[in-house]
């Protein structure tokens, strides 16, 4: 008899109640983690967040070995797998910790269905959120569309529990060692061309990564978040994304590492409530998910439906993803994403916007593109941001409110910095040009090396006459709906 931890969005030992649950069952635990991409219906991971899966399954393989825990790896269909798994290791429980979206939770509910058949009992935790989605409600009990009330109504709800401590090689009963696959057979990683240099010098994915990375933020970066967090030229910010998305740090052991911090004098209350305000968006999203399962694909205003898009035209679409639209912080920013896998907020904020509103172009097609190469691309957080940007989403910023993404730039990459990191073809150029090379007088050009069409991109679109654009189509929506 045994019982079976199934690892999913989970990946770290740390804070884990559902490996907690297992392993205090009194039964011998065996741990088991399923690519599925079998199942028909869920969007295919990105082909930069298969690069992290792939790191991060290792590091908790590795884990996973040191404290005696056995841990195998399958591919297949999850509902087949799982109950092939239990009957193998002749569980009688199957623990698993909670995912949010529909597909995906569909699945759950299936595999549920044939261990339940098999007499074998399931137990599922919430290990990636602060709040289940459902248990913040509006006084009226139905969804919160707006984000300030539904952080309210989520602080009423009291501290979130302490972590739970990591477990030791003493803490555990080895189940059986079930067969499995080795990580590098999943196919996870590319090969050639071996695009993920980038990625493995800027990350060490897995939880020993994570626990340092949190250690490091909380010495240098959390003092003056609240101030800098939206400078993308600072390492102001976490960087907790994607190992929030692949579960290697857990929202609560942040919460409670913030304050602690802050007693330790390395933070101010505003810096620890702002941090916390970031969780909370986070929490934000997983909840209109749960409420609107359909939102990366529809938009959360219906209104939006008829909006008059511009058919993509293919340069244009290359030049954003590229980097290549001649405005300086968009191009520094969709480089940014290519070569490291992740972006600043600020910056998430300036490319989306010129995508949907410079270029016309859908959020979806945006959403998808960031899908494909964000380590932290996130079923909920995604979705749920591109449609803030694009006007069409909860609590969203009005459409009509346009970046600039000159005057963006200037504000918050005052030197220039951040450009010059990402985008080498300009960094001789001066902070007063950086953001804007087409004003730049000949003689700046010429010392700086620059020739606008040839060493860098003219715009692709003058940001003045897209704005009017964007401004006409959105009051053609105004006035039909
Ligand atoms: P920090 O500032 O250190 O914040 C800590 C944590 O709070 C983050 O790791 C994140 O989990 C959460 N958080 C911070 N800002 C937000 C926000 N605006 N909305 C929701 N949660 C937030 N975030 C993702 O995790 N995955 C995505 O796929 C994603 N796509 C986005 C797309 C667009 C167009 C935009 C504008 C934002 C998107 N975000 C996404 C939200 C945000 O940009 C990132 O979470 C943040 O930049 C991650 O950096 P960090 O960990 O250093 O953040």
């Amino acid at each position: 008899r045994s019982a079976l931890v199934w690892f999913r969005d989970d990946l770290r030992l740390g804070d884990n109640p559902t490996l907690t649950a297992a392993l205090t069952s009194g039964l011998p635990v065996t741990a088991l983690y399923i690519f599925d991409d079998a199942t028909p219906g869920p969007r295919a991971l990105g082909a930069a967040s298969r690069w992290w899966l792939a790191q991060s399954l290792k590091s908790l393989a590795a884990d996973c070995t040191k404290i005696g825990l056995p841990f195998a790896v399958r591919r297949g269909s999850a509902k087949t797998m799982v109950a092939e798994a239990a009957e193998e290791a002749g569980a009688e429980a199957a623990f698993w910790s909670r995912r949010y979206s529909a597909d995906l939770s569909n699945i759950d509910a299936a595999v549920e269905e044939e261990l339940s058949a098999k007499g074998v009992r399931v137990e599922s935790f919430n290990a990636s959120l602060l709040r289940e989605p459902w248990e913040v409600k509006a006084k009226t009990g139905g969804p919160l569309k707006v984000f300030s009330p539904y952080w309210r109504a989520a602080n009423t709800m009291g501290e979130p529990a302490a972590p739970l401590p990591r477990p030791k090689k003493a803490d555990v009963i080895a189940g059986p060692t079930l067969g499995g696959v080795e990580i590098e057979a999943l196919g996870l990683e590319p090969t050639t061309p071996d695009w993920a240099g980038s990625l493995r010098e800027v990350w060490t994915p897995g939880e020993t990564g994570a626990v340092e990375a949190v250690e490091r933020f909380l010495e240098e970066g959390l003092k003056g978040y609240a101030e800098n967090r939206d400078r993308p030229d600072m390492e102001a910010t976490s960087r907790m994304s994607p190992r929030l998305r692949f579960g290697e740090v857990s929202p609560r052991q942040l919460w409670h590492a913030v304050e602690r911090a802050k007693e330790e004098g390395m933070a101010t209350s505003r810096d620890v409530e702002k941090f916390r305000t970031e969780l909370g968006w986070r929490e934000f999203s997983y909840h209109l998910l749960h409420h609107f399962p359909d939102l990366s694909t529809r938009n959360f205003q219906e209104r939006f439906d008829a909006f008059p898009w511009s058919p993509p035209k293919p340069e244009h679409r290359r030049a954003w993803r590229k980097g290549l639209t001649g405005y300086p912080i968009v191009d520094a920013g969709m480089r940014q994403l290519w070569t490291t896998g992740w972006l600043h907020n600020r910056v998430r904020m300036i490319v989306a916007s010129f995508l949907i509103k410079d270029l016309l172009i859908d959020w979806r097609d945006g959403e998808d593109w960031f899908w494909d190469t964000l380590v932290d691309a996130d079923h909920a957080n995604n979705a749920a941001s591109w449609q803030w940007v694009a006007g069409s989403g909860a609590d969203a910023a009005p459409y009509f409110r346009v970046f600039n993404p000159t005057l963006q730039g200037q504000k918050f990459d005052p030197n220039g910095d951040y450009v010059r990191a990402f985008v080498p073809e300009l960094s001789k150029l001066p902070a007063k040009w950086i953001h804007m090379p087409w004003e730049a007088p000949g003689e700046v050009m010429r010392a700086a090396g620059v020739t606008l069409g040839k060493t860098y991109p003219e715009p692709i679109v003058d940001h003045y006459v897209a704005r009017d654009r964007a401004l006409a189509a959105f009051a053609k929506l105004k006035a039909a709906s």
